[in-house]
C-alpha cells in the first residue's frame, strides 16, 4: 500500500474509489485481466468497518470466485447454522454455509488480493470530486490533508459504501438518507465460547421494526448488535431534507441493544458476564438497490453505494462483492464495445438481481411484525420441509418472498 498521495499516477485505466468488498472485488478482477488499476481509500488498511461480520452463502461463493475463500476460512469462525429465535423463545437452526470474520481481517485479505493481482492501492486518500469533460467523468480529484491530486481514468468505479457524500459529489445520489441503521460492539466472554456457536438472529416486539444478532467470532469473542430499517420510504420522499428524522433517528438503538441483553438466556449470560472490547458504534445501510443512479458516462456505482444490501437481514458483503465483480465483468466484456454498451451490460446485470432484493424487502415484514417469526419458527420446528425451504432461502436456491405470499402463507400450514 502506498501512503503518499504524491505517488499517485496522473492516469490509469480504472480508478476504484473505496477498498471495501465491492471496490476490492472489482479491482481483483480488472487487475487480473491486465488493466492498470488504481484503488484509493480514505482509511489505511487494515481498518475496522462497523458490521455484523457474518458471511452468508452468497459471500462464500463470491470469495471463491475471487480466489480468497481458503484464506478467509483459515481466519474465520465457521458455523453450519443460523439460529432464528422468535419472540416467544422458539428456535430453529437453519443449516447453511455461514461463517464470521471481523471486517478488519476480511477487507484486508481482499485489499491485499487486489494488490497481489496488480492493482496499486493508495491510502489515506479521499475522493473529493469527479473531473468531467463534456458530461463524461474522466477522472477524479483526490486529496489528503492539504494535498490535492488529479487522476484521469477510462472508468471511475465508485464503491464508497453507505455514506452518501461521494454519490452526492458525482450527482449519482437519488437518496441521501440511509434505508437502515445498525449498531454493534464486540463482547468477550470465554464462558460462552461453547454455548453460542451458531449465528443467532433474534426477533422480538421490543426490537421491532428491527432485530438483534449475536455472531460468534471465535476465541470467546462475539459480535453483538441491533438494526432497524426505514424501508418502504420511496427515494424521492427520503431525499427531502429532514425526511430521515422519522423512524430511523428516533429508534433508540442503544435502548434496543440493552433490551437484546434481556431477551434470551444466552444473551443475558453473554452480556452480564462479558467484557465489551469496543464501544457500541452505529453505521448506515443502503438497501434494496435503491438510492443511486447506477452509471453515467465514465462512471459506475457499485456495492452498497448502489444499495446492494438486503433489507430483511442487513447482509451486504456477498452482494457488494458480486456487484463489484459485475462492474468489472461489464468493463472487460465491453472492451470492444462503446461505453454505452458497458453501462447497459452492467445495469442489466444489476436489474437481474432486483427480484431477489424485492423479495427480501417483502420478507422485511418479519422485522415489522415479529409475531410472524413466532409462526414461522413454530411451523419450521415441526416441518423438515419448511426447514429445507428456509435453508434454500439462506443458500439462495429458493425465494424468500415465496413465504410472504398468500400461497406461501397457506403452505405454512400444509407442509
Ligand atoms: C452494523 C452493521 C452490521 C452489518 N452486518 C452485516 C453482516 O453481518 N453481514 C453482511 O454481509 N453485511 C452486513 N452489513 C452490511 C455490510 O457492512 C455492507 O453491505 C458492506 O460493507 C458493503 O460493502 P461495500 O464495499 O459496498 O462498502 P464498504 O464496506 O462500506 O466500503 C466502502 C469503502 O469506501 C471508503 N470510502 C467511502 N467514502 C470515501 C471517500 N470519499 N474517499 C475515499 N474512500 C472512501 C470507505 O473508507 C470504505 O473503506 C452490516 C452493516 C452494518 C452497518
Amino acid at each position: 500500500m502506498n501512503s503518499s498521495i504524491e505517488l499517485l499516477p496522473d492516469t490509469c485505466d480504472i480508478l476504484v474509489i473505496g477498498a471495501g468488498p465491492a471496490g476490492s472485488a472489482a479491482a481483483i478482477f480488472l487487475a487480473k485481466a491486465g488493466l492498470d488499476v488504481v484503488m484509493i481509500d480514505q482509511h489505511v488498511f487494515p481498518r475496522d468497518k462497523i458490521c455484523g461480520d457474518g458471511l452468508i452463502p452468497d459471500a462464500h461463493r463470491a470469495l471463491a470466485r475471487l480466489g480468497v475463500l481458503d484464506e478467509v476460512m483459515r481466519q474465520a469462525h465457521p458455523s453450519g447454522f443460523v439460529s432464528c429465535i422468535s419472540p416467544r423463545g422458539g428456535r430453529v437452526d437453519v443449516p447453511g454455509t455461514v461463517a464470521v470474520l471481523p471486517r478488519k481481517q476480511l477487507d484486508d485479505i481482499l485489499c491485499k488480493a487486489a494488490v497481489a493481482a496488480g492493482a496499486r492501492m493508495f491510502a489515506p486518500v479521499r475522493f473529493n470530486a469527479s473531473i468531467e469533460e463534456g458530461g463524461k467523468v474522466v477522472g477524479a480529484r483526490l486529496g489528503h490533508q492539504d494535498e490535492v491530486r488529479e487522476v484521469r481514468a477510462r472508468w471511475v468505479i465508485l464503491a464508497t459504501g453507505a455514506v452518501p457524500q461521494a454519490l452526492m459529489a458525482t450527482g449519482m445520489a437519488r437518496r441521501q438518507t440511509p434505508t437502515a441503521i445498525a449498531m454493534r460492539c464486540y463482547i468477550k466472554n470465554d464462558a460462552m465460547a461453547g454455548k453460542i456457536d451458531k449465528l443467532e438472529i433474534i426477533w422480538h416486539r421490543k426490537l421491532a421494526p428491527g432485530y438483534g444478532w449475536i455472531f460468534p467470532c471465535g476465541d470467546g469473542v462475539f459480535n453483538v448488535g441491533v438494526g432497524v430499517g426505514l424501508s418502504g420510504v420511496p427515494d424521492a420522499q427520503a431525499s427531502k431534507p429532514g425526511a430521515s428524522k422519522g423512524r430511523v433517528s428516533t429508534a433508540n438503538l442503544h435502548q434496543m441493544f440493552d433490551t437484546l441483553g434481556t431477551l434470551t438466556e444466552s444473551a443475558r449470560e453473554l452480556m452480564a458476564g462479558g467484557t465489551r472490547l469496543t464501544p457500541l458504534k452505529g453505521a448506515p445501510l443502503r438497501c434494496t438497490l435503491h438510492g443511486a443512479t447506477l452509471s453515467r458516462p465514465g462512471l459506475i456505482v457499485t456495492g452498497e453505494a448502489a444499495g446492494s444490501t438486503y433489507a430483511f437481514t442487513g447482509e451486504g458483503i456477498g452482494k457488494a462483492l458480486e456487484t463489484g465483480i459485475l462492474a468489472a465483468e461489464a468493463i472487460l466484456q465491453g472492451k470492444a464495445q462503446d461505453e454505452a454498451g458497458v453501462r447497459a451490460m452492467y445495469e442489466s446485470h444489476i436489474d437481474a438481481l432486483r427480484p431477489r432484493f424485492a423479495l427480501y424487502e417483502r420478507a422485511n415484514l418479519v422485522n415489522r411484525y415479529p409475531w410472524f417469526a413466532d409462526l414461522l419458527i413454530w411451523r419450521a420446528r415441526k416441518s423438515p420441509r419448511l426447514q429445507r425451504r428456509l435453508s434454500g432461502v439462506l443458500e439462495e436456491t429458493s425465494n424468500p418472498g415465496s413465504l410472504f405470499t398468500v400461497k406461501g402463507f397457506v403452505r405454512l400450514f400444509t407442509e
